[in-house]
């Protein structure tokens, strides 16, 4: 068995995280992926308890009042956290906690967590991203809007981060991240 470790995956909506942490989960066994709690309203499709855990304003600042989230942030005019609990428990369970989440939540678990990886997935252009956030045919213009800015932001420190990936090719964009995951975590057994 592996000691547990911490995984934050970034990058902009649209970015292709989600496909490539549902991937790295069929790849990695001990790969674990946190569900976030988000005042967001659900999209079409999306499932409470499966895709996030949805939350009223009030029930989401219960959480941070009562120090219930590891990290929490606004995105985009939403709020976005992270359980804590689930989060610990998996990592003592010996896992490869990864928790999908956005720059300014990342920062937040480096402080908290130093040991934690921090892996920043980048579209090819963010021409392509745009096309992207459009072709899922979920989201306004407005809403697009927002995150088109929001993206500008967070590529903008992805330098900070330990490793960084482009999302050109998802075979590859796979491979790398499964095999990075697995480094590290081999690095932590030793
Ligand atoms: P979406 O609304 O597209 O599902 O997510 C918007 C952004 O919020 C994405 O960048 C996503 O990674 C981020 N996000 C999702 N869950 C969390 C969380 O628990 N904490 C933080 N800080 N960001 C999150």
């Amino acid at each position: 068995m592996r000691h547990g470790n911490l995984f934050v995956i970034s990058g902009p909506s649209g970015a292709g995280k989600g496909t490539l942490v549902a991937r790295l989960l069929r790849e990695v066994p001990d790969a674990w992926v946190s569900r976030s709690v988000t005042t967001r309203a659900p999209r079409e499709g999306e499932v409470d308890g499966v895709h996030y855990q949805f939350a009223s304003a009030e029930e989401f600042q219960d959480l941070v009042d009562t120090d219930g989230l590891l990290e929490w942030a606004t995105y985009a005019g939403n709020r976005y956290g992270t359980p804590r609990a689930t989060v610990e428990d998996h990592m003592a369970c010996g896992e490869q906690v990864i928790l999908e989440i956005d720059v300014q939540g990342a920062f937040q678990v480096r402080d908290k967590m130093p040991a934690a990886r921090l892996v920043f997935i980048e579209p090819p252009s963010l021409q392509v991203l745009e096309e992207r956030l459009r072709g899922r045919g979920t989201e306004s213009d407005e809403v697009i809007e927002a995150r088109m800015k929001a993206a500008e932001v967070e590529l903008s420190r992805k330098m900070e981060y330990d490793m960084r990936l482009v999302n050109d090719n998802l075979d590859e964009a796979t491979d790398a991240l499964v095999r990075y995951v697995n480094e590290q975590a081999e690095k932590a057994r030793g």
